[in-house]
């Protein structure tokens, strides 16, 4: 069948099957086309939040939102991250490690992510400090000082950069445990460091921490208290009830003085969706499919009994708490040039945005804000378009074809993060703060205001 006959077959195909549930790509059902002054008037609140729930999707600039929503609920359809009241955009650069005078125009996670965690930039690659090496205090640390319970949540392993920036001081992201500390002589425990990210994170003593990367968790300490024992080891001595699978999660009940780490897959946790990876002169068009060897829980189930946890605890507190939340592997699909695998990311993460905002809508006074860490390679492009990069055409659930290009680099190679300002969403106590176009360290400030605590 030539590739436009395929095309239109797949498309009578997803009609028939989506008919009842299908967004019809016609103005008539948007419910922001009115004038909407009282509604935003409405969602400007000024004062403390109770409790700040913070969604990270990892390299999803505007470009990875357009392409999931498209997807998945239309073009003129939105996402629950849509629906958020209050929208801005801010700028993700990093700095120069040598002359940190400088911009770097691209960053990484570890940057960007210290970024908002501290409020001070630095350089691509470190994990909370600055670009001297000297560790700077973070939202969660504050937090918790501060008497709020605190959980850091990820799709990647638990000591990749973005959960690793809340609760971990390096000099470089790839110290993730105690035997992948080459990069990081001056941090490690046998020098007289405070140790590897995943030791750190113990020693930090977040309540709940969930993901993946558990080879991390299983290596051996080399100095200190721990020394010859595991990191597993070292966490269930602080108190942890470690689990590892979806059912250990749901069993757990860590209680009032527990803490809870989930640690799921080896390393990364697997990717919600499949379909044709994009190639040199285009894909014919496919749909995607749920990842049949998907195991262990999905981010919602973890975000879920995250707040769970975390609610419980703070039922007769003064004090709520802060949760991070990371959709991880959205930037690692598209490093991978893997438009299903990267939408079936930002979906499972929009999900999680709604937990967020159901939890909010019983608590109003809790702060959400979704935003990225930096923008990614993966654009729109016609359907014509001669693109020297891979391309990948696929038939959304409205059954048009949509023609995805990466082209970062060549075939082959792993696809780049891009510079460009990404989407910031939220709403409750401080929301308004995103308006406009601002920094990522302008979200520390954000956030701290909103549970009142200092540097
Ligand atoms: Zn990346």
């Amino acid at each position: 069948m030539s590739s436009a006959g395929k095309l239109r077959r797949l498309a009578a195909i997803t009609l028939a099957a989506g008919a009842a549930t299908t967004v019809v790509a016609s103005g008539a059902a948007n419910a922001w086309n009115g004038d909407r002054t009282g509604d935003v008037r409405h969602a400007i609140q000024g004062g403390k939040a109770r409790n700040v729930i913070l969604l990270i999707g990892d390299g999803m600039g505007d470009s990875e939102i357009t392409i999931a929503r498209n997807y998945s609920k239309g073009a003129n359809g939105r996402l629950n991250m849509d629906r958020l009241p209050l929208t801005g955009a801010y700028t993700t650069y990093a700095l120069q490690k040598d002359h940190p005078n400088l911009p770097d125009y691209v960053t990484d996670s570890a940057a960007s992510g210290s970024g908002w965690a501290t409020g001070h930039k630095t350089y691509n690659g470190a994990i909370s400090v600055t670009p001297d090496g000297r560790p700077q205090r973070t939202i969660l640390e504050l937090a918790k000082s501060a008497g709020f319970r605190t959980g850091d949540v990820t799709t990647a392993e638990l000591s990749d950069a973005t959960p690793a920036v809340l609760a971990a001081h390096v000099t470089d992201r790839s110290c993730q445990g105690p035997a992948d500390m080459k990069a990081c002589p001056t941090n490690a425990k046998e020098n007289g460091g405070a140790g590897s990210i995943v030791e750190q994170q113990v020693q930090t003593g977040a309540d709940v921490y969930l993901g993946g990367g558990k080879a991390r968790w299983t290596q051996t300490v080399k100095a200190g208290r721990f020394q010859g024992r595991t990191v597993i080891d070292q966490a269930k001595a602080a108190g942890y009830d470690v689990v590892t699978d979806a059912s250990g999660l749901q069993a757990a009940r860590p209680g009032r003085d527990g803490r809870l780490l989930g640690l799921f897959a080896d390393g990364n946790m697997p990717q919600e969706w499949t379909g044709p990876g994009a190639k040199v002169g285009g894909t014919e068009p496919s749909r995607c499919a749920p990842n049949a060897q998907f195991s262990g829980p999905h981010l919602t189930q973890m975000a879920s009994k995250a707040l769970s946890v975390l609610d419980d605890q703070t039922r007769r507190s003064r004090k709520g708490f802060f949760l991070q939340i990371e959709g991880a592997s959205i930037d690692k699909r598209d490093h991978a040039a893997d438009p299903c695998g990267q939408i079936g990311e930002t979906v499972e993460f929009d999900k999680a945005v709604k937990l967020a905002m159901d939890y909010a809508r019983r608590h109003p006074d809790t702060l959400v804000v979704t935003t990225a860490d930096h923008g990614h390679t993966s654009q729109i492009i016609p359907l014509d378009a001669k693109s020297p990069g891979q391309t990948a055409t696929l038939v959304t659930d409205e059954g048009a074809p949509m023609k995805i290009n990466y082209a970062t680099n060549p075939a082959g190679e792993s696809q780049e993060h891009t510079g460009t300002q990404v989407r910031i969403a939220a709403q409750g106590p401080q929301a308004a703060n995103v308006v406009g176009v601002t920094n990522q360290t302008d979200l520390f400030g954000t956030i701290t205001r909103a549970l009142g605590v200092r540097r």
